[in-house]
């Protein structure tokens, strides 16, 4: 891993920072996987900024992360919100984790 990607990771979700989804009704969502964390609405698409709606999955580091948070491989797992929501977890566990 490099220095700039180990540091990303520190302070970001490597997966969702810099990104987000807008759906055919106009939702704008962290990623196409997220459709039911909606943080706005593309004719004030400006709100997902300046409310950092948004801000707040993009700073999803593996450092909030219930399961995660204390533990030395933090910042070198690569982490998916989309897939963990999809097998049960909350949007702050990871279940996926076979340590
Ligand atoms: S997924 Fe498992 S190994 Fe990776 S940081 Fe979380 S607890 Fe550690």
């Amino acid at each position: 891993m490099s220095a700039d990607i180990f540091s990303l990771a520190r302070k970001r979700n490597k997966c969702l920072v810099g990104t987000f989804a807008t759906l055919s009704n106009g939702d704008i969502v962290p990623c196409l996987g997220l459709k039911d964390f909606k943080v706005g609405r593309i004719d004030k698409i400006y709100d997902i900024f300046t409310e950092d709606k948004l801000l707040k999955y993009w700073d999803m580091s593996n450092r909030y992360i219930v399961q995660c948070k204390d533990c030395g491989l933090r910042y070198d797992c690569n982490d998916c919100r989309s897939l963990e929501i999809r097998l049960g977890a909350n949007i702050d566990e990871k279940i996926t984790c076979t340590r």
